[in-house]
């Protein structure tokens, strides 16, 4: 193993002992908690370092950097899942479907019409996270708590939509507050709203929620996906990885 493999091995173990750590306080079992890379930014040797320490599933936020590293990492044909997790143009919605595993920012109802067109068009069921905005932070994406009913049944109701679950990204918290602490309401709200729509929608069981600074809150609250990026890889690169650079 190079001296990347053997970084990236060490960032992976070090959030495993982490989210283990953050499940046996909160008495929950280790394995129901699936952790994402988030490599965005990084070469697709990175991700090859982190499948290679175990890694399964892997988070992009731009739709081409997805596409492009899906295509130049080694996969064996299941392996690596990829997760898009950022904000999503309807216009790029063709070229995610299918790609994406689970596609974790659906946060208005034009957006399941557009993904759920092209799902049709590639014949394929895609899976889906509504995205909430639980802190109503300007900022951040997401639809308002108050709307996340319906666009899940709406988005539920699509033929080729499966809506697995909930995502939310909490706002950043305030310089010098613990992020942890300030995360962890907005966290018990996402997990009251599944549990409010798990007997209509039993589908809907995911939580996609916590990151570097706050997958311990997120754990104890119930997540059953963390988002870790710098945690795992370090600080990131200014921009995509593209093709023709480095690998
Ligand atoms: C970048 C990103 C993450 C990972 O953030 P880290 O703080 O590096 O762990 C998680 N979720 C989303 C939506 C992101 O864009």
């Amino acid at each position: 193993m190079g001296a990347l493999g053997t970084d990236v091995a060490a960032g992976v173990a070090a959030v495993r002992a982490r989210i283990a750590t953050a499940a046996q306080q909160a008495g929950r079992a280790v394995g129901d908690v699936r952790l994402v890379a988030v490599s965005k930014t990084h070469p697709p040797a990175v991700v090859e370092a982190a499948l290679a320490a175990g890694v399964t599933d892997f988070g992009e936020n731009r739709v081409a950097e997805l596409v492009d590293k899906a295509a130049a990492v080694a996969s064996d044909g299941t392996l690596p899942r990829w997760h898009h997790i950022g904000r999503l143009q309807s216009r790029k919605a063709r070229d995610v479907v299918g790609v994406a595993a689970l596609i974790h920012s659906v946060d208005r109802a034009s957006l399941a019409d557009e993904l759920d067109k092209r799902a049709a068009a590639a014949g394929v069921t895609q899976q889906v996270l509504v995205q909430v905005n639980v802190g109503d932070d300007p900022a951040k994406a997401g639809c308002a708590l108050d709307e996340t009913p319906a666009l899940v049944a709406y988005a539920s109701a699509r033929d080729n939509l499966d809506v697995v679950g909930l995502m939310t990204m909490p706002p950043l918290p305030p310089v010098g507050t613990d992020p942890n602490a300030a995360a962890r309401p907005l966290f018990a709200r996402l997990r009251e709203l599944r549990d409010g729509l798990h007997p209509a929608f039993p589908k809907v069981r995911e939580l996609s929620m916590g990151m570097s600074a706050d997958l311990e809150a997120a754990v104890a609250e119930g997540a059953t996906m963390v988002r870790v990026g710098s945690a795992i890889f370090g600080a990131r690169g200014d921009g995509p990885w593209q093709p023709g650079e480095p690998r």
